[in-house]
This record gives structure tokens, sequence and C-alpha cells, in this order.
């Protein structure tokens, strides 16, 4: 890149790399990497290792970073909520809930997700269970349907709360759907990391309605095509 191009890397170069080693596994390498940066490592290059440590199971080096990360920004829930999904994993109990306590204590609480679309120029924001919209009737039902004939091709989500079928993200490309003209990509942006059963649920529509979702979420993009999806179910 400099030698080349003369582009000198920056954060987001870094936290590339560290995404990159991280997925495939190298996460000692990833360390090494970060440690000997010619800048001080800030919390976007911490925080793909630590997601990396989550997919590949490595709870000591994921208890590691998550004081770099809280160090560098102390309200980031996502670090108290993982490590304590991966002590309870671990069959830890007590210490999933210390970090559930200390998060309560330090009164981080998760922000709530929010989703939104384009249409016709206008955006339209979706948060979980809203209903407040007046196409909401004509949303749900939409939505309804679809998770039907997802069903009928035999799956379920993971998440057995109704909950799950009215996440944000689901309700604004349920608006979409019945918005927008049937040859416009549906393209959907949220501000949290899209839960699992939300991203099979895009895999499944994009193939049975024979449509293409692009889902930004703060992690990255996701272009949901025939069935997959362009992140290969890692983020
Ligand atoms: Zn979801
Ligand atoms: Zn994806």
């Amino acid at each position: 890149m400099v030698k080349e191009y003369g582009i000198l890397p920056e954060e987001a170069h870094y936290s590339c790399m560290v995404d990159l080693l991280g997925r495939a596994g190298k996460l000692e390498i990833a360390l090494i990497f970060i440690s000997n940066l010619p800048i001080k490592p800030t919390a976007p290059i911490w925080r793909p290792l630590f997601a990396a440590c989550r997919c590949h199971s490595d709870l000591k080096m994921a208890e590691f970073i998550s004081k770099q990360i809280l160090e560098l920004d102390p309200d980031d829930a996502t670090v108290y909520v993982t490590l304590s999904n991966m002590y309870a994993e671990a069959g830890l109990q007590a210490d999933a809930e210390e970090q559930r306590k200390l998060m309560k204590m330090k009164e981080i609480s998760k922000e709530p997700g929010c989703s939104w679309i384009e249409v016709y120029n206008k955006i339209y924001r979706f948060f979980s269970q809203n209903k407040s919209h007046s196409e909401m009737p004509k949303v749900y039902e939409k939505l309804k349907q679809l998770m039907q004939q997802i069903e009928d091709i035999g799956h379920t989500d993971n998440e057995k709360e109704d909950r799950v079928l009215y996440h944000s993200e689901r309700l604004a490309v349920g608006f979409g759907l019945i918005s927008l003209p049937a040859k416009k990509q549906i393209r959907v942006f949220k501000n949290l990391r899209v839960c699992i059963d939300c991203h099979s649920f895009m895999k499944h529509i994009s193939k049975i309605i024979d449509k293409d979702i692009v889902l930004r979420d703060n992690y990255r993009f996701h272009h949901f095509h025939h069935g997959s999806c362009s992140c290969g179910d890692y983020w």
C-alpha cells in the first residue's frame, strides 16, 4: 500500500487486517499484529479480534481483549453481553452472571434496536414490536405469510419467543416489500448487529421471493442473494 500506491494505512485498514486474520482463526498473529502497530490500537481495531475470539471460542484471549476495549470505550455493552454468553457456553454460570451484574451496575443498557429504510425519498424508522405506523397491520401480515413459507420448507427460529418475529430489521424489510416496486432492491440499515434468527430469515426470503436484500448493520454489510449471505455467515 505504502510503496506502490502511496496510501498510508489508517485505523480502518488495520481493523480490516485484524478481521481477516481473525476469520482465518489466526488469533495469536492478529494479537501480534495489533501489538506492533505504529499507532495506538483503538476500539475499532480490537473489536474484530474480540468477535473472532467468540467464533473460535478463545475465552482467555476474549477476557484480555475485553479489558482493552472497555478501557477505550467503557460503555460498550456488547463486550459484557458477549463475555457473559461465552462464560455461559463454557459452563461458567457464576462468571456469566457477574458480567450481567457489572453491566447493570455501570447502568449500561442495550441501545434499543432500530432499523430504517428509504422509500420514495423518505426515511422510515422501525423499532422492535412497534405498531404505531399506519401500515403496520399490512407489514405484520406480510411477515406472517413469509414466516409460514419459510416454515413450510422446514426452517424455524432458534429463539422460541414471538418477539423475534417482529425485530426491527424484519419490520423494515416487510415495509419495503409492501411499499417498493417489485424490481427494486431492499436496502435496510440497522444500528445494532443483526441477530442470528433474522440473518437466516433474510437468507430464506431472498430465495423464496427471489429478491436481493442488503442489510447494513453496525458491523458490516450483508448482501442476501438466493438463500445465502455475502458475509459467509461470519459477522
Ligand atoms: Zn433479529
Ligand atoms: Zn450476513
